[in-house]
């Protein structure tokens, strides 16, 4: 996966930096048909972020 050279990233849920070179749960979601990957600190974040 790329991230045009950043380094960080931001917690879709809370809004936490995450480090994107370490292995981070992820979430794809697609909206008129283009495909959008979300980051998150952790598998809590992205499930509360899902169960919304
Ligand atoms: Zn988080």
């Amino acid at each position: 996966m790329h991230y045009r050279g950043r380094q960080i990233d931001h917690c879709a849920s809370c809004g936490e930096i995450i480090d994107v070179s370490e292995w981070h749960p992820t979430k794809a979601r697609t909206t008129d048909g283009e495909t959008e990957i979300y980051s998150f600190c952790s598998e809590r974040c992205r499930n509360q972020w899902t169960g919304r």
